[in-house]
């Protein structure tokens, strides 16, 4: 394929950094040693192993003692929720999670419920956002977990992390977050906001796909998730995955680097965007109003009403732009976005909504392009 890609669906997944790459590749090759052996060629993947642990302790403010590599973010949200819910049985068996976590946090929380436990799913308001009076009232006795991601990854709704993490640490309850869309890109800081486990992915943020990490509080009661060797600590075994480790570990330092650069130019092409897509009659945005500073800076979301937004994407394919919908394929047929029906949407309404992510390499020829192009699409479908 030679046609020129627009890629706005970093959401969906990020490209590799150049240096994440070239410092993947040798270990890829070269430094091929288990980092479990005990003979001197293995130190260099055991060294390596070590570094990315720093990085990623230095980037979210824990203990290099306190990071779990995993496969990604679905396995560290598994991990996360079954863990700590097996571990604590004893405690209690209800979780809080709310309507608009990712499949990976509300599938396992259904699984939980197949098993014995009680789950509330939080509600959100319009904007996406956890009601904090709803939310205490949400907590029972014998609560022993929630489960509240840090952003969304289809409106961009960012919670109030730390106000939810004071109030779970004062009645002693297991405070998990999904962190898979902030982490590289919001600064998380798991002491700051009282956060006890907290699940990151390395694709979303630059680095590898199939590499994540969970964070652990010391302390916090956790089954191990896979049982084997006594790799990570005998948490999670497994022979480490090296390249995808160090990639993990350096482009959650370059994110970090890169974070307050990214964030205002984002924020600024985000305004560029919404001002020039509500320019479309009946048109609106889902998520926080951007001044409320509640949203990722790269998100945009916005309902086409009357129009199916899969024409949309097919339309913006054909010129080489690619986005998300609002709708996922369940069983064969697409289903409406459980997020946007939480925040009130009817379901024709949530199959006529777009999500645009940017990020790093996004430019703004790219986004005055999208604008065009969106406008032309909508106005040919709408005239049909
Ligand atoms: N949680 C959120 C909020 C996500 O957006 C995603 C991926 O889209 C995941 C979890 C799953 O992460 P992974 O793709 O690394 O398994």
């Amino acid at each position: 394929m030679n046609k020129k890609i627009i890629y706005l669906d970093y959401g969906a997944t990020t490209p590799l950094f150049k240096e994440v790459y070239t410092e993947m590749e040798p270990y890829i090759m070269k430094y091929y040693g288990n980092g479990s052996s005990v003979y001197s060629f293995s130190e260099e993947s055991k060294m390596a192993i070590d570094l990315a642990r720093e990085r990623v302790a230095d980037a979210i403010n824990c203990k290099k003692s306190e990071v779990f590599f995993t496969s990604g973010g679905t396995e560290s949200d598994n991990w996360a929720i079954k863990g700590a819910a097996f571990a604590n049985k004893k405690k209690g068996k209800h979780i809080i999670t709310t309507q608009i976590e990712h499949p990976a946090v509300l599938k396992t929380c259904k699984y939980l419920k197949t098993v014995g436990f009680e789950v509330t799913y939080l509600p959100v308001d319009k904007y996406g956002i956890v009601d904090i009076d709803k939310f205490k009232a949400s907590i029972k006795a014998d609560t022993i977990l929630v489960s509240i991601m840090y952003a969304n990854n289809e409106i961009g709704s960012i919670q109030p992390i730390k106000e939810i993490g004071k109030i779970l640490k004062d009645k002693d309850i297991i405070f998990h977050s999904d962190g898979v869309q902030a982490a590289g890109h919001l600064n998380i800081d798991v002491e700051e906001q009282y956060i006890d486990l907290l699940s990151i992915s390395a694709h979303k943020f630059h680095g590898p796909k199939g590499s994540g990490a969970l964070y652990i509080r010391k302390g916090v009661k956790i089954e191990s998730f896979m049982h084997g060797g006594s790799q990570e600590r005998s948490k999670r075994a497994g022979t480490e995955n090296t390249p995808a480790i160090v990639g993990l570990g350096k482009a959650i330092e370059l994110s970090k680097l890169n974070m307050k650069e990214e964030e205002q130019k984002l924020e600024s092409y985000r305004k560029k965007l919404i001002d020039g897509l509500l320019t479309i009659p009946n048109t609106w945005l889902n998520g926080p109003d951007p001044s409320m500073s509640k949203r990722l800076p790269g998100n945009v979301n916005i309902t086409f009403q009357g129009i199916d937004a899969e024409i949309i994407l097919m339309h913006l394919d054909l010129k080489g732009i690619c986005i998300s919908v609002g709708s996922a394929c369940s069983a064969g047929a697409m289903e409406p976005s459980h997020v946007l029906l939480a925040l009130g949407l009817d379901k024709l309404s949530a199959k006529s909504s777009i999500r645009i992510s940017m990020g790093f390499e996004t430019t703004e020829e790219e986004v005055d392009f999208t604008i065009d192009v969106i406008n032309e699409v909508v106005n040919k479908i709408r005239n049909k």
